[in-house]
């Protein structure tokens, strides 16, 4: 689980994944309410995974399966959701926000 590193305090799982799905990089730490950000590395992992299950596995899935795009969102749909539901796990944080790039 990620570590604040203001306070060193471990952050509950249910309180990454409320940050997580903020959206944001900026983040406020549960223990002292400092702010906090993700790496780059985490953010790519945890946040930008989902634009190529938009972008390609969707269209994939409509075309391999020959269905319309809504049956290929719904058909990945349990896979986001499984995915968002483990992404607390690879979230680690910095006190300064990195670049994206
Ligand atoms: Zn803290």
């Amino acid at each position: 689980m990620p570590v604040c590193q203001h306070c060193g305090g471990t952050w509950s799982y249910k309180e990454s994944l409320k940050q997580l799905l903020n959206l944001r990089r900026k983040m406020t730490c549960e223990h002292c309410n400092e702010q906090q950000y993700s790496t780059q590395r985490s953010y790519w992992v945890s946040q930008m995974a989902f634009l190529p299950a938009y972008f390609i596995i969707i269209p994939l899935v409509s075309i391999v399966f020959n269905v319309g795009f809504l049956i290929g969102f719904l058909a990945i749909t349990p896979l986001l959701i499984f995915y968002t539901l483990i992404s607390p796990k690879f979230l680690t944080l910095s006190n300064e926000e990195e670049p994206l790039w």
